[in-house]
């Protein structure tokens, strides 16, 4: 699926604007706050009806305007089939989706659209806590397995109760078997969502490495590595009892603090750079390549998974790259199947392939023609 066309109006700083794209890539440069980023956020809104910048809808008015309207033509490849979307948000009412004219549900164009996008806030996912990693793996593992979204739903359901319970008994006695029908419903949807959780990030490995090796020139290698707050057994099969016995390990504990200290709700997986934890000793470049790797992983997941290439959103992805790791980057987007949106402040220099380049400038877009004009 890619997108031809594109219409805007009174989104963040654009005014009115109709863009036809590239079918693969398309270059977006211009100075800061021309509306670079407004646009990638634009066609990740079409695409998954929220934006990956803020949840207040309201913040993508137009300052002064009273609604944004977005208008998208997406088209297959291989087929002659459109699909057309359509959103508009008036401030305090709810946001107006129609798929091809028929008004529509946000979640079906959700489920239709697949997008994949790298904001320079990605490079929190290695700086910053655990927390941020479990959302990203939560948010694939719920976008690439199908079961995975419920069971994380049961699991926080039982893991809420079993809390409620503990701070409720908070130091008293209370015998043990209170706690179990709880326990066995956390230690069954809790190995489900470590299972699945740790093939995810091999099937992840799997897809990052040769692209990250690419990027590097062979000179670093990227591994993942998944952190338990329990021991995990050598054998697949003993994952529900090693779970059990580590929550009765520390029940007492548990009962003193007033909640639920084992489980994947506590789990994190560590980024690792020849060997060494990133967020310890990676420098920038290396943060922002083992990132965007993470994210070219999942292109191809996304590829496997939908049968079709998601669209890739890139955004300000060459600053703190070297010049060797640029050009890298954008032969392997040249090669990619994916329909591909860069911006940046400049025009990469690196670059001879077939690709629409556009310079925005005070919410104005303007196509300043293929690659080969240039
Ligand atoms: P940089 O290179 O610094 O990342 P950019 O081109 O990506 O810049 P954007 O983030 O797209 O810049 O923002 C462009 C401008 O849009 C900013 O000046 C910002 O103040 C403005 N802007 C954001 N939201 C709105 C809004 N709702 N109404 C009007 N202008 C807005
Ligand atoms: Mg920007």
């Amino acid at each position: 699926m890619y997108l031809q066309k594109i219409n805007l109006v009174n989104f963040r700083n654009y005014g009115k604007q109709e863009i036809a794209f590239h079918p693969e890539l398309n270059i977006f440069y211009g100075a800061n706050a021309q509306g670079k980023t407004n646009l990638l956020e634009a066609i990740y809104y079409l695409a998954v009806t929220r934006s990956f910048r803020t949840s207040q809808d309201a913040e993508l008015i137009k300052r002064g305007e009273q609604y944004f309207f977005l208008r998208g033509r997406f088209a297959r490849k291989k087929s002659d089939s459109v699909v057309q979307v359509e959103i508009g948000y008036r401030g305090s009412q709810r946001i107006q989706v129609k798929l091809n004219g028929v008004p529509a549900k946000r979640i079906e164009v959700a489920n239709l659209l697949p997008v994949v996008v790298f904001s320079p806030e990605d490079l929190l996912l290695i700086k910053e806590g655990p927390g941020r990693r479990r959302r990203f793996i939560n948010l694939e593992g719920s976008r690439l397995r199908k079961v995975y979204y419920r069971d994380l739903k049961e699991y926080q359901r039982a893991l809420m109760q079993r809390n409620r319970l503990l701070k409720e008994n908070k130091g008293l006695e209370v015998k043990e078997e209170l706690f179990e029908p709880w326990n066995k419903v956390l230690c069954n949807y809790g190995s489900r969502i470590i299972r699945q959780r740790l093939s995810l990030l091999k099937s992840l490995e799997r897809e990052a490495i040769p692209f990250f090796q690419y990027l590097t020139s062979q000179k670093e290698e990227l591994s993942l590595r998944y952190i338990s707050s329990f021991p995990l057994p050598p054998e697949d099969g003993k994952m529900e009892e090693h779970f059990l016995k580590s929550l009765q390990g520390r029940y007492g504990e548990e009962r003193r603090r007033g909640y639920t200290l084992v489980g994947p709700h506590l789990d994190d997986f560590e980024i690792l750079i020849n060997g060494a934890e990133a967020q310890k000793y990676a420098s920038q470049g290396q943060q922002r390549s083992a990132v965007l790797a993470l994210k070219m992983a999942e292109v191809k997941l996304f590829n496997a998974y939908y049968g079709e290439s998601p669209l890739v959103l890139l955004d300000d992805v060459f600053s703190e790259l070297d010049g060797e790791r640029k050009r890298h980057l954008l032969q392997h987007l040249e090669q990619m199947e994916a329909q591909v949106f860069i911006t940046g402040v400049e025009l990469p220099r690196y670059f001879k392939g077939e690709a629409k380049i556009f310079q925005v400038n005070e919410g104005m877009i303007s196509n300043e023609g293929n690659w080969g004009d240039h």
